[in-house]
C-alpha cells in the first residue's frame, strides 16, 4: 500500500544524520529536539501551539480533556471511520453522538450535524478523512450559532489545505479550537512508532494542556529519536504529497473508463493529499474486487468495514440499521487501492488492468 523503504532510502543521509546526532548527544527524552520539531509544525502550519507527544492513542483524551467539557456532554462525530475515537469518548464520561457523512467527500455532513445537536452536545469532531479536509465552513458556522468546540482530526490529512469561501487558505489542523495529528507509521507525516501531536491556537487550550504534560497525566512527551526523524521528514511533506498527484492522475483517468468504478471526488473547497486512494464499486462487487486484486498480488485495504452505530461497542447507545444509510453503503463500497509518490507507470497500468477485467466481467 505504501513504500516506506523507498521513501527512507531518499531521506537516508538527512535521517542517519539526525540520528547520530541523537545518539552522540547522550540525550533521549530531553534535549532541543521535541522543541524543534514543536516550532517547525508551529511554523509550518502555522499554529500556535504545537506538542510533539507519544500518542499511544492518549491524544484525543487529552484535547478533550483541555477543553474541559461537562460530564456527560455530548460530541458529535462521523459514524463512518476508526471506532478509537468514539472509544475515547466514552472512556472519557462523555456521550458520542454519530452524524453521517457525506457520500462524495466521505466526511461529517453538516446537515447531519445540524440535526444531531441537542442541549447537551458541546463539541464536534471533524475528521479529515483519507487525505482531505472536512467541510469545514459549514461546520464551524453551526459551531459558533451553537457555542460548540472543535476538535480537528488531522491524522490522515497533515497538510492538506481548506479554501474558505471568500479565497484565503488554511492548513488543516488549524481551525478549530484543537487539533490532533498522528506520526504513525504510513500516516501522511510518518515516524516510526507512537507519535502525534496536539495544536491549537487557543491559549487556555495550550495552558491545559501543558499542565497535563508537566504533571505527567495522559500522555508523554516524544521522544528525541522521533522528533529528530519527523523534523527531517516534515520539510519533505508538501513533495512528498505533491509526488501523489500524478498517481491520482493516471488513476482517475484510467478509471474514468472503466464502468463502475467511482474515482474519489476532491471537493472544490479542501485539497488532497492521498493518505488513500479510495475508489467505490457497487457493495455487491467491493469484496470480489478485493479478492481479485489479492490473487493478483495487489494490496487493497477496506476503510472502514463496519459504521460505528453498528459496532457491538457502541450497542448501548441505541442506533439501529438504517439510521445513517451514508456510512452504511460506505462500508460496503469502499476500497483503498495501493497510494504513494513511488509507484511506477508499469505499475499502476497492472493495476488499473486487474480492476478493469474484473469489472467487465461483471456485466
Ligand atoms: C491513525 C489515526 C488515528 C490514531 O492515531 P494514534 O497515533 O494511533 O493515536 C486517529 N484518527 C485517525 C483518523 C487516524 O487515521
Amino acid at each position: 500500500m505504501t513504500d516506506q523503504k523507498a521513501l527512507y532510502a531518499r531521506l537516508k543521509p538527512e535521517l542517519d544524520a539526525a540520528f547520530t546526532a541523537v545518539m552522540e548527544s547522550m540525550s533521549f527524552t530531553e534535549g532541543p529536539q521535541v522543541q524543534q520539531l514543536a516550532d517547525r509544525i508551529q511554523a509550518y502550519l502555522p499554529v500556535a501551539v504545537a506538542f510533539p507527544c507519544a500518542a499511544d492513542g492518549s491524544t484525543l483524551r487529552v484535547a478533550l480533556q483541555a477543553l474541559a467539557l461537562p460530564a456527560g456532554a455530548a460530541v458529535i462525530l462521523p459514524a463512518f471511520g476508526d471506532a478509537a475515537l468514539a472509544e475515547t469518548v466514552l472512556r472519557l464520561g462523555l456521550t458520542p453522538v454519530f452524524a453521517d457523512v457525506q457520500a462524495d467527500t466521505f466526511t461529517l455532513d453538516p446537515e447531519a450535524v445540524a440535526q444531531a445537536i441537542t442541549p447537551t452536545t458541546r463539541a464536534i469532531l471533524p475528521v479529515h478523512l483519507f487525505g482531505q479536509c472536512a467541510a469545514m465552513e459549514p461546520l464551524l458556522a453551526l459551531t459558533r450559532k451553537y457555542d460548540l468546540k472543535v476538535v480537528e482530526d488531522n491524522s490522515q490529512a497533515f497538510g492538506a489545505v481548506y479554501s474558505w469561501p471568500g479565497g484565503q487558505r488554511q492548513k488543516a489542523g488549524t481551525m478549530g479550537h484543537c487539533s490532533i495529528s498522528s506520526f504513525f507509521p504510513a500516516k501522511p507525516l510518518a515516524g516510526q512508532g507512537e507519535g502525534a501531536a496536539i495544536c491549537t491556537n487557543e491559549a487556555n487550550v495550550a495552558a491545559k494542556v501543558r499542565h497535563f504534560f508537566e504533571a505527567g497525566e495522559g500522555t508523554a512527551p516524544l521522544d528525541a529519536l522521533q522528533a529528530a526523524m519527523l523534523t527531517v521528514k516534515l520539510k519533505y511533506t508538501d513533495a512528498y504529497h505533491a509526488g501523489k498527484i500524478p498517481v491520482a492522475q493516471y488513476y482517475d483517468t484510467a478509471f474514468a473508463q472503466v464502468p463502475g468504478v467511482q474515482p474519489p471526488v476532491c471537493a472544490a473547497y479542501s485539497s488532497h493529499v492521498y493518505q488513500q486512494y479510495v475508489i467505490s464499486v457497487a457493495p455487491k462487487l467491493r469484496d470480489g474486487l478485493q479478492a481479485h486484486l489479492r490473487d493478483n498480488y495487489i494490496p487493497s485495504m477496506v476503510y472502514y468495514p463496519q459504521p460505528l452505530h453498528l459496532q457491538e461497542a457502541f450497542g448501548h447507545l441505541g442506533y439501529k440499521q438504517g439510521d445513517f444509510p451514508v456510512a452504511e453503503k460506505l462500508s460496503q463500497s469502499l476500497l483503498s487501492l495501493p497510494m504513494h509518490s513511488e509507484l511506477k507507470q508499469d505499475q499502476l497500468a497492472y493495476i488499473c488492468g486487474q480492476v478493469q477485467d474484473f469489472m467487465q466481467k461483471q456485466v
